[in-house]
């Protein structure tokens, strides 16, 4: 097995904090989809057992479009979303971390993997 690490994202105000375990990081998916196109998220997905909402449970709001399957959660302050909610096809609970908003990921070192969300 890969050894996990620990990684800690927040939004910009820092009411929103979570802690994240997951194999080192070190590509993130780029996608096309109306919204990530927009936001400029970077994604990298674990399993939603590997994460944790140290704060800002009562901060976030959230948007939903399209077939609803994933919960685009910001926060009401900052308004940067630093996570998301989701589900595989089979209902196993999947969180898309945004890989810009955690500390000891630098962005620009990262291999991006575009992928075509605009056609799911
Ligand atoms: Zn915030």
């Amino acid at each position: 097995m890969t050894e996990q690490r620990t990684y800690h994202g927040s939004c910009h105000c820092g009411a929103v904090r979570y802690e994240a375990k997951s194999p080192p990081i070190g590509e993130a998916l780029s996608c096309n989809c109306s919204m990530c196109r927009r936001k400029g998220s970077l994604l990298a997905f674990i399993p939603a057992t590997d994460f944790a909402l140290q704060s800002g449970s009562d901060a976030l709001a959230d948007y939903q479009f399209n077939k609803h399957v994933i919960h685009h959660l910001f926060c009401r302050t900052c308004g940067v979303t630093s996570f998301a909610r989701g589900a595989m096809p089979d209902g196993t609970p999947v969180i898309a971390l945004n890989v810009r908003c955690i500390d000891e990921i630098d962005p620009d070192t990262l291999k991006i993997n575009r992928i075509d969300g605009k056609s799911f």
